[in-house]
């Protein structure tokens, strides 16, 4: 098959990016395509915010997947008409089960479901003509343009002295999770973030016995990093800074890492207060089990004994992509920085004919580069590479 576009990951971001292509710059649906692994586009995040039992988004209403800025606020209806819930204060942030309807009915608009090829690329290799993919099912695409929207959902982090072979300690993102109690528990979460505290509730209102363990006292910010990088207050020094290593040095300091939004903050103050929920500030430096428990050592002298733990602790910030990209890297000389991430350019092409998003394009964007905003503002840089024809071919 011959393809103009080739999106690599059906997530948030190859999701908008597949639509932006279509929709604003006029790309033909025959000629775009988008593979991922999953059953349906977007498995990833429904998996994810589904297990955190999330009433609502983090973000506000105008970061969706859809092309117009209000494209959100409309499908929700008439102000006056509208049911309770289907937005929370403040920043108008929409409820997971409304925003996943508006992601519905986006794929709808543009046909997504069927331009989804269900398989992983593991091979990429560019030449004059375009770039060649291989699939693990061993078919081959033949692509003018690939983006790169892998995402890092499929890289859990694992703390070192976390077993992987015992079914009573998981990874809550771990793909195919199923390691919630059917029956009452005493349950160790560790982590410091918002999934924490939100899986921590969902248990705590379920009728266990839950232990929160997090590194770090109660960080709270209503986003994950100041408002000031959505628009262009930071954004500008930040572009005109051109050191990747200073810009690697930003983004981790303008990351609120293990933060949690005040509504979240003040139901765990709350839960805690009444004793639903035991909190405990430390380092987990190890792991007892036998058949009956587990036993949970908390730096420096706490012991926490267990039915289960489950692991909130987010993703690896390592690059994503494996072999497939340090084989891309090395056969097309393209540029990283010294912590392994692209050097793009303002269009965020990696080379001619590869563009990313999501992590793969945060020397570029900035520390919202991973969020919904970012995907919609790769959107934007893409869409303004095929209009300015500078991706290959276009
Ligand atoms: C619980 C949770 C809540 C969040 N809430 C918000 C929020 O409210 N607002 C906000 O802005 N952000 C939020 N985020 C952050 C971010 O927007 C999401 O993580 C988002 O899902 C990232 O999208 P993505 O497309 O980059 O990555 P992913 O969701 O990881 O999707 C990437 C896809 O690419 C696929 N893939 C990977 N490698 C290959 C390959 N080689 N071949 C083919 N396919 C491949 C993966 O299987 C996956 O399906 C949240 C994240 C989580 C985990």
């Amino acid at each position: 098959m011959s393809l103009e576009w080739l999106v690599i990951g059906g997530g948030i971001h190859g999701v908008h990016i597949a639509a932006r292509l279509l929709g604003d710059a006029k790309v033909s649906p025959e000629r775009l395509r988008i593979v991922d692994p999953g059953e349906r586009l977007l498995d990833r995040w429904r998996d994810c915010t589904t297990t955190t039992g999330m009433n609502h988004l983090r973000s506000p209403s105008v970061h969706h997947l859809d092309l117009e800025h209000q494209s959100l606020q409309r499908f929700a209806g008439k102000r006056k008409s509208r049911s309770p819930g289907l937005f929370a204060l403040p920043f108008e942030r929409p409820s997971l089960s409304l925003f996943n309807a508006h992601c519905e009915q986006v794929e709808e608009t543009f046909g997504l479901a069927d331009l989804h090829i269900r398989d992983r690329a593991v091979n990429c290799s560019v030449d004059c003509g375009g770039v060649r993919v291989e699939l693990s099912s061993g078919r081959e695409l033949e692509a003018q343009n690939i983006v790169l929207a892998l995402g890092a959902s499929e890289q859990t982090e694992w703390p070192e002295w976390a077993p992987r072979n015992d079914a009573r300690v998981q990874h809550v993102f771990e793909p195919g999770f199923d390691g919630w109690p059917s029956s009452p528990e005493t349950v160790v979460v560790v982590g410091g973030g918002i999934s924490a505290g939100q899986i921590s509730l969902r248990l705590e209102t379920e009728g266990h016995d839950v232990h929160l363990v997090s590194r770090h006292a109660l960080r709270q910010h209503q986003f994950d990093s100041d408002t000031g990088w959505l628009g262009t207050r930071y954004t500008t020094e930040f572009i005109n800074e051109h050191d990747p290593e200073q810009r690697r040095s930003v983004i981790t300091d303008a990351r609120h890492k293990g933060s949690v939004p005040p509504e979240i903050g003040r139901s765990l103050r709350r839960a805690i207060a009444r004793d639903r929920l035991q909190w405990h500030e430390g380092e987990v430096n190890g792991l007892d089990t036998n058949e009956e428990s587990l036993s949970v050592n908390i730096a420096p002298d706490t012991m926490v004994s267990a039915d289960r733990v489950l692991l909130a602790t987010g993703f690896e910030s390592k690059r994503p992509g494996g072999t497939m990209l340090d084989e891309l890297i090395t056969s097309a000389s393209l540029p990283c920085a010294s912590c392994g991430y692209p050097i793009v350019d303002p269009n965020l092409r990696w080379h001619p004919r590869v563009f990313v998003s999501g992590p793969l394009a945060e020397l570029e964007l900035g520390p919202v580069s991973r969020n919904i905003a970012g995907a919609r503002r790769a959107g934007d840089r893409i869409v303004n590479a095929v209009r300015s024809n500078l991706a290959a071919g276009a």
